[in-house]
């Protein structure tokens, strides 16, 4: 049995929530439906009918752990819901969200997307205090924290607990008769606010999401993202907002852009199709070559070979079709099939590629190896010359905000120059996007910059505090 998957970067998780609606777990489970792309491992709902909360939450995907008897196990007309991706030494069903326990403010339920990055500071002191933790996930210090806030109503415990954690947060709350939605004072996750039309003189149902994808599903209209540093409040007396701290020098993760976000979602206000088809043009720009065809990986360098032709004049063909439906693991055949792996998941299309200089066009590459099987999948195919364009810089440095990252030792940008990763995945010629390049793609034309581009610079826009060495038992979600 082996484990297959290209080499990609992988997001971590993916929040929503309904309020005021009698459906409220059904949309959630719609919901995490259209953000199943950001974690694959799990996947939870918790509603509330006025007087308690209910969870359910399950190890695979959510067409696999929800059914028509599961949801109609959780009743109200409030809920949130979760999706994870977590490496495979933590996925376990203790750490799958959202988390829910009862403590002295109450029953909360809590989903999470990102990575706090003074977690292991804070477990260990509530450790040492004589705290017990039932998850070895960063998620679980927020209610701590907000069980121990001396503040008196929730609201307030909540803002309390947010000022003392550090790192990337878009969280979604429920209580009894509340939705909380927070994002960090820096901004590095997504959460968009929307709403239901109400029917029939009934009052509007609102909708937080990771991604707007979510809102084009549930007949939502887009209104606007939580603000950093925001905690707003939707109950029965309205939705209200309060700032728990003052925004910071903005650091929204450029890397949604580029590759973990859904093409049709609006991510920080901008559509992330666009901001693709930009990169594709700077790149063409940066970067031209004499070719005949250009060839997005799929699914996500699609859209930036699209700008990359547009801009080149160079058309572009669809000349790697990718099979949707293979698994994580899979039995190879004994008479071992070179780059089986990459094969099961991408197949040329011979009849295009060949006797073609062809311009290959992926947002990234991680370790370098299926980068290196792509480039002969098509040499093999019959293309003469295999051009690499990469939409984004040289992946140089780990995430600590929410991103499962490979240590820096494991990134081939960090240890070999351009022409040697060249060499190694070999390739006719290779080039990437330029910072500035893909800041502009994405919005940012001067000034301060208002994304995180750490994972290029290996500048972090935190003092940091790496959880995963610290203590290796404390999950990263
Ligand atoms: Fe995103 Fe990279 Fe910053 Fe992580 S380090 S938040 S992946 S831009």
């Amino acid at each position: 049995m082996i484990e297959i998957g290209l080499d990609k970067l992988h997001e971590e998780c993916g929040v929503v929530a309904v309020y005021g609606n009698p459906e409220a777990a059904k949309l959630c489970y719609l919901g995490l439906h259209a953000l199943q792309h950001r974690g694959q491992e799990s996947a939870g709902i918790a509603t509330s009918d006025g007087r308690r909360l209910t969870a359910y939450k399950s190890m695979g995907l959510v067409a696999d752990i929800f059914d028509q008897a599961v949801l109609q196990k959780l009743p109200g007309s409030h809920a949130i819901g979760h999706t994870r991706y977590s490496t495979a030494g933590d996925s376990a069903l203790l750490n799958a969200q959202p988390i829910q326990v009862d403590c002295n403010k109450g029953q909360i339920a809590i989903a999470h997307n990102g990575n706090l990055v003074n977690a292991a500071d804070l477990r260990a002191r509530f450790e040492q205090a004589g705290s017990i933790f039932q998850t070895s996930s960063d998620t679980e210090i927020v209610l701590h924290l907000v069980a121990q806030s001396r503040e008196k109503t929730l609201p307030d415990a909540m803002a309390d607990a947010l000022r003392r954690i550090e790192g990337a947060f878009s969280f979604v709350m429920a209580t009894r008769d509340h939705i909380f939605a927070a994002r960090d004072p820096r901004g590095f996750r997504p959460l968009a606010i929307g709403h239901i039309p109400g029917k029939d003189g009934l009052p509007d149902s609102i909708v937080f999401a990771s991604e707007t994808c979510v809102f084009d599903l549930l007949g939502a209209d887009y209104d606007r993202d939580v603000k950093p540093g925001e905690l707003v409040v939707v109950g029965p007396e309205g939705m209200q907002s309060h700032f728990y701290a003052p925004a910071l020098a903005q650091s929204q993760c450029i890397f949604e852009q580029v590759y973990f976000a859904r093409p049709d979602s609006l991510v920080f206000g901008m559509s992330v199709q666009q901001a693709r088809e930009q990169m594709g043009r700077y790149l063409a720009r940066e970067a031209p070559v004499d070719a005949d065809l250009v060839v997005g990986v799929p699914d996500s360098g699609l859209t930036a070979a699209l700008g990359y032709a547009r801009e080149s004049g160079i058309p572009m063909q669809f000349g790697l079709v990718r099979n949707h439906y293979v698994g994580r693991t899979f039995i190879e055949p004994e008479q071992r099939v070179r780059d089986f792996g990459v094969k099961l998941k991408l197949n040329p299309v011979r009849r295009l590629l060949v006797g073609k200089r062809v311009i290959l066009i992926d947002d990234s590459i991680v370790r370098g190896t299926t980068s290196q099987k792509i480039v002969r999948l098509v040499r093999d195919a019959g293309a003469t010359e295999v051009h690499m364009r990469i939409s984004c810089p040289p992946t140089t440095s780990p995430c600590y905000y929410g991103v499962d990252t490979p240590e820096r030792r494991h990134l081939i940008a960090a240890r070999k120059s351009v022409e040697e990763v060249r060499e190694f995945i070999g390739a006719d010629s290779l080039a990437y996007l330029s910072l500035e390049g893909l800041r502009a793609s994405c919005g940012d034309l001067e000034g301060e910059s208002s994304y995180c581009t750490s994972c290029y610079t290996g500048v972090y826009p935190t003092d940091f505090v790496d959880v995963q060495q610290i203590r290796p038992a404390v999950a990263v979600k």
